[in-house]
């Protein structure tokens, strides 16, 4: 592909370009020899129609995705796509940007690709979110059903979020609980990692179709594996040397995380090896445990965040190889675990020393 034809063809650098979908590629966990097939893909001249619908949200996941230190993988998701409504960075406003959002459903009806950002109410009639005087529920109602795909983007929209967390006074939901017969792919997390995003975009737009997922709709190539098994930290772990407060020597040592309450074991998700922004971290990485921003009710069933996740054997001191680190996430979020349930036997090792004392015992 020439210089001189990307410039004409795509606003993105070039190498901004190839390096998108490079990343996507490595995301999606293809070999080198399908790069071209994905860039093919991107550099249709048919842009596929997306229309993105904000909810119940803090715009954080257009935010990142927009805004992110990869600046090209923005520019590459805008310009593989004709993203023809979007509340956030549309110039239109009022009945412009509504009649550009039936226009699109219209001619496009069937073929477009609806991103969903954000929680949607039910209580009440769903009165708790409405933009041009129609609820949530009724605008999803709409337009769900006429496309040929929802991608939920964030946890908000995949599960319901913080909008859903104990007591839910407004009654949210994901988008998966009200919309039935349209193919819908999750992409959880607080915000999802851009790189995830577009990998399934891409996904789609090369194998005209959705990546596998597992049963909480998540796509496997991003979700399929847990934090705690590809985690930089978990060799202490296994050798039972953990930080006990942060700026402790163990934290300054980079011991792992789980008693100052990292959610690594129960989380599923790329981020240690995806990482975020150019120089390549992740909260584990600069001192922070995990959260478990990509679960369901994570709000809830992770709470606090600086508590210990219950039900995970850990290694005394020079413990040794662990045996159930592998089963954390199963015993805290069954449904999860469930889901992918050949994850939970990933990390099963074998008890080797004596004396390993549980996390009630430290
Ligand atoms: S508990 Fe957290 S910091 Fe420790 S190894 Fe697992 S994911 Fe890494
Ligand atoms: S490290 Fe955990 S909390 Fe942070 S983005 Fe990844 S899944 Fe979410």
């Amino acid at each position: 592909m020439s210089k001189q034809y990307c410039e004409r063809n795509f606003k993105v650098s070039r190498r901004g370009f190839l390096k998108g979908c490079t990343l996507a590629a490595t995301a999606l966990g293809l070999s080198e020899s399908m790069v071209p097939k994905l860039v093919e893909a991107a550099a249709s001249p048919t842009r596929p129609p997306v229309v993105w619908l904000h909810f119940q949200e803090c715009t954080g996941c257009t935010e990142s995705l927009l805004r992110a230190s990869h600046p090209d993988i923005g520019r590459l998701i805008l310009d593989i796509i004709s993203l023809d409504y979007h509340e956030t960075v549309m110039a239109a406003a009022g009945h412009q940007a509504e009649k550009s959002l039936h226009d699109t459903i219209t001619k496009h009806d069937g073929k477009f690709i609806c991103v969903v950002e954000g929680a949607i109410p039910t209580k009440d009639g769903g009165i708790y979110c409405k933009i041009a005087d129609r609820t949530a529920m009724e605008i999803l109602a709409d337009v769900g059903p006429r496309a040929a795909a929802v991608i939920a983007i964030g946890t908000c929209a995949s599960y319901g979020g913080i909008q859903a967390a104990d007591p839910n006074p407004t009654g949210a939901v994901g988008v998966q609980d009200l919309l039935k017969g349209t193919p819908i792919i999750n992409v959880p997390g607080c915000p999802p990692n851009p790189v995830s995003f577009l990998g399934t975009v891409l996904h789609y737009f090369t194998f005209k179709k959705l990546p596998r997922t597992d049963q909480l709709g998540r796509p496997l190539f991003a979700y399929g594996r847990k934090i705690h098994d590809h985690c930089e930290r978990r060799p202490h772990f296994d050798e039972g040397r953990f930080a006990e407060q942060f700026g402790d020597e163990g934290h300054r040592q980079g011991y792992c995380l789980y008693k100052v309450g990292c959610k690594g074991p129960g989380t599923f998700s790329n981020c240690p090896a995806i990482r975020f922004n150019d120089v390549g971290v992740w909260p584990v990485s600069v001192g922070h445990g995990c959260v478990g921003c990509t679960e369901p009710g994570f709000w809830d069933t992770m709470g606090p965040f600086y508590g210990r996740l219950p039900n995970v054997t850990v290694p005394g001191a020079g413990g040794g190889i662990v045996a159930d680190a592998g089963s954390a996430g199963k015993k805290i979020l069954g449904v999860t675990a469930a889901a992918v349930g050949i994850h939970a036997a990933v990390g099963v090792g074998r008890k080797l020393v004596q004396g390993k004392k549980n996390d009630e015992q430290n």
